[in-house]
C-alpha cells in the first residue's frame, strides 16, 4: 500500500459526483420545464392557490387545503363569519395547508374547519409573506411543501444522485464544525464551491451542502405533528405589489421598493371609501405591526392620531402619511363593559387593577390577515385546556439574512426564555448562515408576530429575514429556497416542547445518550434480544411506549436483494417495543455516568437475517422524537440461526471498530446505511491495511 499516493487529495468536477438534473437544481418533483414548480420564476396567488390544490389532490393523505377558517363563536366570544378572513381589496382568505398523517382522522375543528386534529401531536405555524413585497418568503414555504409532498414515505430517496442516501442532512449533524457532513461540496475543486455565488464557499445554499436530507426524519416528522402552513398570508397586498405597484420585472421597477402592506382603506374618503382606487399615500396596515401584544408600543409615531386614518395629524410627524409601518387603527370599543375604554392593553398584565388581565385592548388584530392568524392560533386547541397548541412559530420575511427571536418591542430587555430562545435560534443560524439576534437589536418594533406569539401563547416564534432583496431576482429563487429549507423542519422538530429541547441542548445532554451499535448487543442463543440505551440522569424519560419505544424489523436479503437499502426496504413495516427502567449504569458517551433503559425485541430463534432497530424517546415534559441513531437512520445487526451468531458478531465487531475510528459517532450511522458493495470495499481496504 503506497500511502502517499493515497494521501493525494483528489479534486472533482461537479459532474464528478452529482446527477445532472442536481447539478443544475432542477428538482424531482415537477418537470424541468415547469418554472414555478421548479423555483426559477415566482409563484402568483393564483399559481400558489393550484399548486396547493394539487399537491392536496395528489396527497390526501397528508394534506388538507383551506382557505381562511369557517368561523362561529371565537376565543373572545366574538360571532365571527368565513368572511371576516377576506382580503378588504380583492376578497381572498388566506390559503393554507394542514399536514399530518392520516389528515382526515382525528377530531375535526368545527370553527377552523380542519381535521387531523391529534391530542398527541404537537402544531406548530409557519407563516410567509406578512409584507407584500417579501417573496422569497413565501417561496421557501412552497419549497418546504413541496418537499414534504416528494418525501413523506418515499424513504432512502437519493437527492443528489451520487449513490448514498441520507449522509448531509440540515446543519452541522456531527458537530464537527462543518456543515457539509459528507464533505461531498468540501472535495470540489475551488472554483465549484461557491455554486450560489455568495463568497461564501460550501455553506448553505451551495450544491452538495445539506442535500441530502432524511425523508424518515421528515415522515416522522409529519406522522408525529400537525403544520399549520400559511405560504401568503397577505394575498391582498401581494396582488397589489406584482400587479399594480411593481411592474414586472419586480426585481428592476422595484429594486429597493414595493408595496409592504395590506390594502385597508384609510382614506381619505370615510369609510366606505367610494373611490375604489388604492390610495398608496395613505392606505394600508402593516401587519407585523398589528398584533396585539404590546400594540402601539414604544413606537408612538406608528399609531394614528386621528382614530381610524394612517395621518397622524399636522405636526412634525406629517411626513409618516405613506406610513409604511402603520399599526392599524385605535380599538374604539369597551372589549370588556366596563364603561372604560383600552384600560387593559394586552401586555400580560393587569393594568387597571381588576382582577382581568388583557381585556381591553388598545388596538391590534384589526385586519383581515391578522383576525385569521389570532382565530387560528386560538382556536386550535385539541386538548381543550384553553391554550393555544402552537408551542413553535416561525414567520418568513425578507430581507437581511437574519435570525430573529422576541422581544421586538423593548430594548435593553429579554425574555425569561432568553437563553433557550437563542438556542433554538442559533441552529437555525448555523443552517441558513444568517445572524442570530434578538428583534429589538435590529430595530424596536410594536405588535410583531412574535411578541404576540410569545408574549400571549408561550410559543417558541422565530422570524427569519431571507436573502438580499424584497424581489429577489429571478435566478436567485432556487438556491435561496434551498438555503432556507431547513428551519420549516427544525421549527417543526422543536414543537413537541421547545424549551425542554434547548435546556437538553444546551447541557449537552441528549446528544450524549446512545443505544448499544449492533456489536455491543448481547445475542442469546434463545429468546428476546435485548437492546440497551444509555440515558443521562437529567433527561426525564418517559417509559409510555407511544413515546419511547424501539422501533425494529427482520429482513432475510436474498442474493438479489443484498445490495438492498434504506429505500428498497422501506415498505417492510417496523414493529414497537416498550422500553423497561433498570438498575444498571452505563457510560455516556461524554464519559459521565447515566442509566440502562432496555428493550426486549422479541426476535423469533428461528430468524436469520437483518435486524434493523432504531429508538425513538420521550420525556415527562411531552418532548418526543429524540431519535438513536439520529436523523431517521437506523441499526442494522446481522444474524445467522442464534447457534452460529458468535463467529459472525466477530467480523461485525472488528468493522464497526475501525469504522469509529475514522469516521466518527455519526458516520457509523450513515455507514451502516452503505450497500454491501461499498461496506465490502471497505473490509478489503482494512484487511489490506492489515497485511502492509
Ligand atoms: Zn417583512
Amino acid at each position: 500500500m503506497t500511502a502517499n499516493a493515497q494521501d493525494e487529495p483528489e479534486v472533482f468536477a461537479p459532474a464528478d459526483i452529482w446527477s445532472e438534473d442536481y447539478i443544475n437544481m432542477i428538482f424531482p418533483w415537477a418537470p424541468a420545464n415547469d418554472m414555478d414548480r421548479q423555483f426559477k420564476e415566482y409563484h402568483t396567488y393564483e399559481t400558489t392557490k393550484d399548486l396547493m390544490l394539487q399537491l392536496e389532490q395528489e396527497n390526501p393523505d397528508i394534506f388538507e387545503f383551506h382557505e381562511g377558517l369557517l368561523g362561529g363563536t371565537n376565543a373572545r366570544g366574538e360571532t365571527v363569519t368565513a368572511d371576516t378572513y377576506e382580503g378588504w381589496k380583492y376578497s381572498h382568505s388566506s390559503p393554507w395547508m394542514k399536514i399530518t398523517g392520516d389528515v382526515g382522522g382525528g377530531e375535526y375543528n368545527e370553527f377552523v374547519g380542519d381535521s387531523g386534529n391529534y391530542a398527541d401531536r404537537h402544531d406548530v405555524l409557519i407563516v410567509g409573506n406578512h409584507h407584500a413585497r417579501e417573496w422569497m418568503s413565501y417561496e421557501v414555504v412552497l419549497m418546504q411543501l413541496e418537499v414534504i409532498a416528494f418525501s413523506y414515505d418515499n424513504i432512502g430517496y437519493d437527492n443528489d444522485g451520487d449513490g448514498l442516501v441520507d449522509e448531509d442532512p440540515w446543519g452541522d449533524a456531527n458537530n464537527d464544525g462543518i456543515l457539509d457532513d459528507d464533505g461531498d461540496c468540501l472535495s470540489l475543486d475551488s472554483e465549484f464551491q461557491d455554486s450560489n455565488k455568495d463568497g461564501n464557499p460550501c455553506g448553505p445554499g451551495d450544491l452538495g451542502v445539506d442535500e441530502d436530507y432524511s425523508e424518515q426524519f421528515i415522515t416522522d416528522l409529519i406522522n408525529t405533528r400537525e403544520i399549520y402552513l400559511v405560504p401568503m398570508l397577505n394575498v391582498d397586498g401581494n396582488i397589489y405589489d406584482r400587479e399594480v405597484f411593481c411592474p414586472a420585472p419586480a426585481w428592476e421597477s422595484c429594486p429597493s421598493g414595493g408595496w409592504r402592506k395590506n390594502l385597508r382603506d384609510n382614506g381619505p374618503d370615510l369609510l366606505p371609501d367610494f373611490n375604489e382606487e388604492v390610495d398608496e399615500d395613505c392606505d394600508g396596515v402593516d401587519l407585523n405591526r398589528n398584533y396585539q401584544f404590546e400594540w402601539g408600543a414604544p413606537l408612538g409615531a406608528t399609531v394614528p392620531l386621528i382614530p381610524g386614518t394612517c395621518t397622524p395629524s399636522e405636526d412634525e410627524r406629517a411626513g409618516i402619511a405613506n406610513n409604511d409601518v402603520y399599526t392599524g387603527p385605535y380599538d374604539t370599543q369597551d372589549n370588556d363593559g366596563d364603561g372604560f375604554i383600552n384600560e387593559d392593553n394586552v401586555d400580560g398584565e393587569d393594568d387597571d387593577n381588576d382582577g382581568r388581565t388583557d381585556e381591553d385592548w388598545a388596538g391590534g388584530n384589526s385586519e383581515p390577515e391578522t383576525r385569521f392568524i389570532q382565530d387560528l392560533t386560538e382556536m386550535n386547541d385539541d386538548v381543550g385546556d384553553g391554550a393555544s397548541e402552537f408551542k413553535s412559530t416561525l414567520t418568513h420575511h425578507s430581507y437581511s439574512e437574519l435570525i430573529l427571536y422576541p422581544w421586538g418591542h423593548c430594548t435593553d430587555c429579554e425574555t425569561t426564555d432568553h437563553d433557550q430562545l437563542v438556542y433554538h435560534g442559533s441552529k437555525m443560524a448555523e443552517m441558513t448562515d444568517y445572524t442570530n439576534m434578538q428583534s429589538s437589536d435590529l430595530y424596536p418594533t410594536t405588535g410583531d408576530f412574535c411578541d404576540w406569539h410569545y408574549g400571549v401563547h408561550d410559543s417558541y416564534c422565530y422570524t427569519s429575514e431571507i436573502g438580499t432583496a424584497f424581489h429577489q431576482n429571478e435566478v436567485d429563487i432556487d438556491h435561496i429556497a434551498v438555503r432556507n429549507l431547513g428551519t420549516g423542519f427544525y421549527i417543526t422538530e422543536i414543537a413537541d416542547n421547545p424549551r425542554e429541547r434547548a435546556d437538553l441542548g444546551i447541557a449537552n445532554i441528549s446528544k450524549n445518550q446512545f443505544i448499544q451499535m449492533p456489536e455491543m448487543v448481547n445475542v442469546p442463543s434463545k429468546g428476546f434480544i435485548p437492546v440497551d440505551m444509555c440515558v443521562a440522569n437529567g433527561f426525564s424519560y418517559s417509559l409510555e411506549q407511544s413515546v419511547s419505544h424501539v422501533m425494529y424489523r427482520t429482513v432475510k436479503p436474498n442474493r438479489a436483494q443484498s445490495d438492498y437499502g434504506p429505500k428498497e426496504w422501506s415498505t417492510t413495516a417496523w414493529s414497537m417495543a416498550p422500553f423497561e427502567g433498570t438498575s444498571s449504569t452505563c457510560t455516556l458517551l461524554n464519559g459521565e455516568n447515566g442509566t440502562v433503559i432496555r428493550s426486549n425485541l422479541p426476535i423469533p430463534d428461528t430468524i436469520s437475517g437483518e435486524v434493523h432497530y432504531k429508538a425513538m424517546l420521550g420525556t415527562l415534559g411531552g418532548g418526543d422524537m429524540y431519535l438513536y441513531p439520529a436523523n431517521g437512520d437506523y441499526y442494522v445487526l446481522t444474524i445467522e440461526y442464534r447457534a452460529d451468531y458468535g463467529t459472525f458478531g466477530g467480523a461485525l465487531f472488528m468493522f464497526l471498530i475501525v469504522a469509529s475510528f475514522v469516521w466518527g459517532g455519526l458516520a457509523i450511522c450513515l455507514r451502516m446505511m452503505l450497500t454491501d458493495e461499498e461496506e465490502k470495499e471497505f473490509m478489503d481496504a482494512l484487511i489490506e491495511e492489515d497485511g502492509s
